[in-house]
């Protein structure tokens, strides 16, 4: 495995050969590494790629997707500890706190946050803003909460329709769901 470490600027392969995947670029006739990490060639899809090494920190642009849970609820805004950003899910982020504005819910008003977004709940949303902090957004309908919990029984909450319906007590909800909500997939 060692000789399949690569730093920015090696090269990974030939560019009439592979296609320039993730974490690579073409210059001239090669396609080089962008990033430190572990090269991977898909000899039957023709593309060459560098996955960065695992230990290294997973950095947060704006435009990425990523999933997180509500730690806290204020009157205006949420506050979400972030899991992981879509398409690197085996890779957990440590210690990152994003927030929801509720002006970031829906395209139309949202008068109370606790009609939106629950504690505990499970958020997928888009980076919006990268300083001081993160700022998501959910207005998208593929983005919003992907699994709810019961406020009063902490139960998962289930949708049946268009209604979130806690099987164990019964309790209505209502959220900004995802269209992902209830597939176990984040899309
Ligand atoms: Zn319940």
């Amino acid at each position: 495995m060692q000789c399949n470490f690569v730093i920015p600027g090696d090269i990974v392969g030939a560019a009439e050969e592979f296609m320039p995947g993730e974490g690579t670029y073409v210059k001239g006739e090669h396609v080089r590494a962008t990033t430190a990490g572990v090269k991977e060639i898909d000899s039957k899809e023709r593309s060459a790629k560098v996955l960065p090494r695992a230990n290294a920190p997973v950095k947060l642009e704006k435009g990425d997707i990523v999933v997180g849970q509500i730690t806290d609820l204020k009157e205006s805004l949420a506050i979400l500890r972030l899991a992981f950003k879509r398409g690197r899910e085996s890779r957990p982020i440590h210690n990152t706190e994003a927030l929801i504005h509720i002006s970031r819910i829906k395209d139309s008003y949202v008068k109370e946050m606790r009609q939106a977004l629950g504690l505990r709940d499970i958020v997928k949303a888009k980076i919006i803003d990268d300083t001081p902090t993160i700022g998501l957004s959910i207005v998208d309908d593929d983005l919003g909460v992907v699994k709810a919990y019961c406020t009063r029984c902490a139960t998962p909450l289930k949708l049946e329709g268009k209604r979130l319906v806690c099987p164990e007590c019964g309790q209505v909800e209502s959220r900004k769901l995802s269209t992902d909500y209830g597939t176990g997939m984040i899309r």
